[in-house]
C-alpha cells in the first residue's frame, strides 16, 4: 500500500510500478476487488482530502478526490448545499463515487454520480495530468472513468454540480404492500413524486405474499414543514452512531433462521400508510451508517452482496428471480429496491431504465451455484449485475452483460496502453 503524499510522489510510483500493476484505493466500500491488487500497488488517497473551492452561485464545489462524502456533506449542508447523488453509505470517497458511478434513491429523476460532475483532472499512465469534462475533446476519457473502476488512471481533482436544500430533512412517505405485483405497480404509479424512492422487501416469503414490502419515499422537508425546535438547526448535520459491532465475532448473528425471523419482524412492524413523517438523514439515507462494521455480523465468513438490475418490461423475469431466491434456503435480510431512470454515456456504467434489486446472502454451501443461476437468469432479461458489488461472476457473462465492453478496452488502451492500472477485478473480468 503506498500513501503518496503530492503529485511527484504519485509520478514516482507509476515510474517504479512492477508487473502486477497498480490501482488506487478510496475507502474500500466496494464489496468485491476492484480496489485490491494481489502482489501489485494500492494507492491510498484518503488523504487527499481538501475542499479547495466552493462556488455558492453555480452551485458547484471542487475537491480533492480522495474525501469522503460524509466529510463533504457536512460542510456543504450548513452553506444549504447538498450533494446530488449519494449512495447508502456515506463512507465513500469522490475518486470511489465517480469510479463506480454512483446511484442513489433518486436515480430515476436524477441519475447517477457522473451525471454532475462538470470536470476532473485525471492522472494518466504517461504521468501528464488531464482536465475531462463531459464534452469536448477529453469527452471519452471521462465517460471511460465513470464507471471505469479506476482502470484509466488517478482522479485527482473534480468539481460537482450541487442541489440547494432549505433543511437536512426529509419529508417521508411509508406504504406497505401485501407482495411483488402490488409493490411494483405501486412504484411505478407513485415515484413521480418523489425525488427519493426505495422499497425494502421480503425475500424469505413464497406463494401469495412473495415479494411483500415497504416502500419509504420522500423529498426534502422546506423549514415551513419542520417544527420549530428542528428549525432551529435546519441545516444541521445530524448523524448518530450508536455503537460498534465487535471486529471479530466467532460466529455470524445473522443465519437463514434469524434473517427469515427478520424479514418477517420488519414487515410486521412498518406502517401500513404513513405521510409527511420527518426524518434526518441517517434515518432516510443511511440507516446502515448508524452502526459502525454492520457488516460483521454475518460472522467470519460474511456475505456476499448481490445487486443486478432488468429493464422494464422484464417484469416476469424480475418475479422469477425473487421466487428463486425466496425458494433457495439462502436468506437475505437487507433487501433493497428501486427504479432506475435510463442509464449515461459510460460504457460501464451500471444502471440502465429499469428494477434493480440488492440482496445480502451469507456465505454458505451452494451460494455460489444459486447466484450463477441467477446471473443467466438476470442475462436472459438483458439486465446486468453492478461491478461495486461483485466479487465473483465471470469474464464471459460479464462481457455479455456489457455490450460496450469493447468500448471500454479500446478508451483503456488508449489512455493505458500498457496497463499500468490493474487490479483484481480488471484480472479477474479481462477488462
Ligand atoms: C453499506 C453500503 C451501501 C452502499 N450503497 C450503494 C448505493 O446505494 N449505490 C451505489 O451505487 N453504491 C453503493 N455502495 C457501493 C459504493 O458506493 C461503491 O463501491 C463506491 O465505489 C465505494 O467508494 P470507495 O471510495 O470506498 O472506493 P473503493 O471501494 O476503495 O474503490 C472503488 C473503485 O474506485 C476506484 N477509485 C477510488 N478512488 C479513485 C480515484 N481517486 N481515481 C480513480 N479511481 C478511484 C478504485 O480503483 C475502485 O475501482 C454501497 C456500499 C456499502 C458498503
Amino acid at each position: 500500500m503506498a500513501r503518496p503524499t503530492d503529485v511527484e510522489a504519485l509520478r514516482d510510483e507509476l515510474k517504479t510500478v512492477g508487473e502486477r500493476g497498480l490501482i488506487t484505493r478510496g475507502l474500500g466500500r466496494s464489496y468485491g476487488d476492484p480496489a485490491q491488487n494481489a502482489g501489485g500497488t494500492v494507492l491510498d488517497l484518503t488523504d487527499w482530502d481538501t475542499i479547495l473551492d466552493v462556488d455558492t452561485a453555480a452551485p458547484n464545489v471542487r475537491v480533492q478526490a480522495g474525501i469522503s462524502l460524509d466529510r463533504l456533506l457536512r460542510a456543504l449542508l450548513p452553506l444549504g448545499l447538498w450533494l446530488p447523488v449519494v449512495p447508502g453509505t456515506r463512507q465513500v470517497t469522490v475518486g470511489g463515487a465517480i469510479a463506480a458511478d454512483v446511484h442513489g434513491k433518486n436515480h430515476h429523476v436524477d441519475g447517477s454520480f457522473g451525471n454532475h460532475v462538470s470536470e476532473f483532472d485525471i492522472l494518466l499512465a504517461s504521468g501528464d495530468i488531464v482536465t475531462a469534462a463531459p464534452d469536448g475533446d477529453n469527452a471519452e476519457l471521462f465517460w471511460a472513468t465513470v464507471g471505469g473502476m479506476g482502470l484509466t488512471g488517478v482522479v485527482l481533482e473534480a468539481t460537482i454540480q450541487l442541489k440547494e436544500v432549505e433543511t437536512s430533512y426529509f419529508v417521508v412517505d411509508t406504504d406497505r404492500t401485501a407482495n411483488l405485483s402490488q409493490m411494483l405497480t405501486a412504484l411505478e404509479t407513485g415515484d413521480d413524486d418523489y425525488t427519493y424512492s426505495v422499497a425494502w422487501f421480503d425475500t424469505a416469503t413464497t406463494g401469495d405474499s412473495l415479494g411483500r414490502g415497504v416502500i419509504m419515499r420522500g423529498n426534502t422537508a422546506s423549514r415551513e414543514a419542520l417544527d420549530p425546535d428542528q428549525r432551529r438547526a435546519a441545516l444541521e448535520f445530524a448523524a448518530p452512531q450508536r455503537g460498534r459491532v465487535p471486529f471479530e465475532l466467532p460466529v455470524g448473528l445473522v443465519n437463514r433462521f434469524s434473517a427469515k425471523a427478520f424479514n418477517a419482524l420488519w414487515y410486521a412492524k412498518s406502517p401500513r400508510h404513513r405521510t409527511d413523517e420527518i426524518q434526518d438523514i441517517t434515518q432516510f439515507f443511511h440507516p446502515l451508517d448508524i452502526v459502525g462494521d454492520w457488516n460483521r455480523v454475518y460472522g467470519p465468513k460474511g456475505f456476499c452482496q448481490y445487486q443486478f438490475v432488468v429493464p422494464f418490461g422484464e417484469e416476469a423475469a424480475f418475479t422469477t428471480i425473487v421466487e428463486t431466491i425466496a425458494q433457495s434456503d439462502h436468506v437475505s435480510s437487507l433487501n433493497v429496491l428501486k427504479r432506475f431512470g435510463p442509464g449515461n454515456r459510460a460504457p460501464l456504467s451500471f444502471p440502465i431504465s429499469g428494477w434493480t434489486l440488492a440482496v445480502d446472502l451469507p456465505v454458505r454451501a451452494g451460494l455460489d451455484a444459486l447466484l450463477n443461476h441467477l446471473d443467466q437468469l438476470v442475462l436472459a432479461a438483458g439486465g446486468r449485475i453492478y461491478l461495486a458489488k461483485d466479487s465473483r461472476i465471470s469474464a464471459a457473462t460479464f462481457a455479455q452483460m456489457y455490450p460496450r465492453l469493447d468500448e471500454f478496452r479500446a478508451s483503456r488502451a488508449r489512455f493505458d496502453p500498457t496497463h499500468t492500472f490493474r487490479s483484481d477485478l480488471s484480472r479477474r473480468l479481462d477488462l
